[in-house]
């Protein structure tokens, strides 16, 4: 594929340039076993081999394969045992699934305002927080709050990613979740997991996405005395087995973004009012960010960039206190469940100028996405071709 095709089209999934027939062995073995169901056999499924990987590779004591990262995050809180209507904190930028997470589970959402960094700012929790859900938006590893019992870690867009004293991203709070849709790091089109290290959460997750029961494989499920409902988040061999096979491209694909990432360093533009946001080492950034000194200079840039067939995003779509749902408080129910039992008076969102600042620095805010899967020669290509253009705006 040219260079211009492939700049154009990085739009795709990172991970979507690992689907290749010739290194599809999990799925061929899948499909060749005739069983789908992961349960169905005694012998291990691929969905448990992915999750013992898993485990290895990122050092977590517990994993739990599931459709997406938003049953991820559903299992992560509804395993805390909540009570109605508990408040949990989450960033007032991210993707809207983590406020619906927080609502299908009968709890209501606390909008905080973020850092510099895009990250929730921990130091507008109150002292008697007790979940909060942190996002590494788009592979910048966040730093957590400290004191705070059930702190889950939201890495649909950080997988491979590390904090400073090593531990990988969504093994240090109570739970971290992950995506494999299409748009993240590694894709199986649809395809999430959960990480935790206690092995009661687990437990109890394990039951929950599979109808509250304590399934032996091999056997229909049965039902303990203190079993409780659930529902089906089950996946699929099919689905496991394609997430198997893009795990097996982490590594590189890390390397990949690293060294475009270092060579962009490398192409900075010779411009004023664009800068580069740094990359932690342990940050597994999929795009340049600049932050412009004003909103025109980034539209200007966004338009420039378009029209020279180079993709960039803005991040003005996670800003979640204009959500009509968040906004609006709504939902299905007649009475406006779980909105309805928020505290009287209490305002759900924790922000020191009613979001004015968050909301400026994503308006001033460009992405620019790395490609890992480019060789070396055609990263640095690319990074000119990004430069000369905001040279150009
Ligand atoms: C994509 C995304 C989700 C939801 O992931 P799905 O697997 O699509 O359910 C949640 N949080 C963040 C930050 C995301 O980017």
């Amino acid at each position: 594929m040219s260079l211009d095709k492939r700049l154009g089209q990085r739009f795709l999934p990172y991970g979507a340039n690992y689907l290749d027939w010739s290194d599809m062995h999990e799925l061929r073995e899948a499909v060749g076993h005739g069983v789908l169901f992961r349960y169905q056999t005694e012998s291990e499924s691929i969905a448990s081999r992915l999750e013992r990987r898993v485990s290895q590779r990122l050092g977590a004591a517990h994993v739990l394969a599931v459709h997406n990262c938003t049953e991820a995050l559903r299992l992560a809180l509804i395993s805390t045992r909540p009570r109605t209507g508990a408040l949990v904190h989450i960033p007032a930028v991210t993707f809207v699934a983590v406020a619906g997470a927080v609502l299908s589970s009968g709890l209501v959402p606390v909008l905080v305002d973020v850092d510099d960094s895009l990250s929730l700012d921990a130091t507008l929790l109150p002292q008697d927080t007790e979940r909060v859900i942190v996002a590494h938006m788009e592979g910048t590893v966040a730093p957590l709050p400290e004191g705070v019992p059930y702190v889950v870690e939201d890495c649909a867009q950080a997988l491979g990613g590390r904090f400073p004293d090593g531990r990988h991203a969504g093994t240090a709070g109570y739970a971290g979740t992950f995506s494999f849709h299409h748009n993240k790091v590694l894709t199986s089109g649809e395809g999430g997991l959960i990480v935790t290290g206690d092995p009661d959460a687990w437990a109890t997750m394990r039951c929950y996405h599979d109808h509250g029961s304590a399934r032996v494989p091999g056997r229909y499920p049965t039902w303990n005395a203190d079993a409780h409902y659930g529902e089906n988040f089950v996946t699929s061999e099919g689905v496991a087995a394609i997430q198997f096979q893009q795990f097996r491209h982490l590594d590189e694909l890390l390397a990949g973004l690293e060294r475009m990432h270092a060579l962009a360093m490398d192409e900075l533009p010779d411009r004023s009012g664009l800068e580069v946001l740094p990359r932690a080492p342990g940050d597994v950034k999929i795009s340049l960010r600049f932050r412009c000194e004003s909103r025109e200079l980034r539209d200007t840039a966004v338009a420039t960039l378009t029209e020279r067939g180079i993709a960039n995003w803005t991040l003005d779509k996670y800003f979640l206190p204009a959500h009509p749902v968040l906004a609006g408080r709504r939902s299905l129910y007649a009475d406006g469940f779980p909105w309805s039992l928020a505290p009287a008076g209490l305002p759900l969102a924790l922000s020191r100028d009613g979001f004015a600042r968050t909301r400026d620095l994503l308006d001033r805010t460009l992405c620019v996405p790395l490609s890992p899967e480019l060789p070396e020669q055609e990263q640095v290509l690319a990074v000119k071709a990004v430069r000369q253009a905001l040279e150009a705006v």
